[in-house]
């Protein structure tokens, strides 16, 4: 039986390697994503319709505009370009921002209140836009769904389609929606989004600016949204983050 189960795992990481390896720009590796860019936006789509009955979006047309100028800036030198990114700023006062697949990036408008320069917002967005070009939020859905899942899909799509991904339950999609990542990723998203502040023409310290708010913020914190839950290394974030604004200086020649 253990070896049946041997047998059938190297069979999927085969069979990934041969139909869902590709080279990833942002993270300069080749990595095994079996899931495709229309399915991810498919996702992305059941997960804002979710997000839309659980939360208010902003009416407020200054901070819309805001978010969205900057988003857009961003997105232009980011490393992904296969899918369209969408920004959205959800009414409530929490600390928070987050992406969901298929580039969907929303933003608190309690963050927004306590940034006080659009580098600041560049950070915090960048940031985001790195998940999203570096494939965390997708690979996040990969390594929850598991291997056998994974075995199918390629299988599927052999076939012609891949159903089970579209029958991923709101709930499931949801809370991978809300799940943190990864130490190593939170790390790759803060390089990359100094790197696209930098292409975009924004004051790459503005990233140490909201490393900063968000460190005070994790201070008194009594519940811990996604985006402090990275608060007992905020401090290695900021020496990491003013190490890469050397390079990305030394780099760039200046
Ligand atoms: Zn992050």
């Amino acid at each position: 039986m253990k070896m049946r189960r041997f047998f059938s795992f190297c069979c999927v990481i085969s069979l990934l390697f041969l139909f869902g390896c590709s080279y990833n720009a942002a993270t300069g590796r080749r990595e095994i994503i079996a899931i495709s860019t229309s399915e991810e936006v498919a996702l992305g789509q059941k997960a804002h319709n979710g997000i839309l009955k659980e939360f208010t979006l902003s009416s407020d047309e200054t901070l819309n505009e805001k978010v969205n100028r900057i988003g857009k800036r961003l997105v232009r030198v980011s490393d992904r370009q296969d899918y369209q990114y969408h920004f959205y700023v959800i009414d409530k006062k929490e600390f928070n921002a987050f992406t969901t697949p298929g580039g969907h990036i929303y933003f608190h408008a309690g963050l927004l209140e306590h940034l006080s320069t659009d580098d600041q917002i560049a950070g915090v967005l960048a940031h985001e836009i790195g998940h999203c070009a570096a494939k965390h939020t997708i690979k996040k859905y990969q390594a929850a769904l598991g291997y056998n899942f994974l075995g199918n899909l390629v299988l599927n799509r052999i076939g012609g389609g891949a159903q089970q991904i579209a029958n991923l339950s709101s709930g499931v999609i949801m809370n991978l929606a809300f799940s943190a990542y990864g130490r190593k990723d939170e790390y790759e998203a803060d390089r990359l989004a100094i790197k696209y502040m930098y292409l975009a023409g924004y004051d790459i310290d503005g990233m140490i600016g909201v490393l900063k708010v968000l460190e005070q913020a994790s201070k008194g914190a009594s519940k811990t949204p996604l985006i402090l839950r990275s608060h007992p290394y905020l401090k290695d974030r900021i020496t990491a983050a003013k190490q890469e604004i050397v390079n990305i200086k030394v780099k760039f020649g200046e």
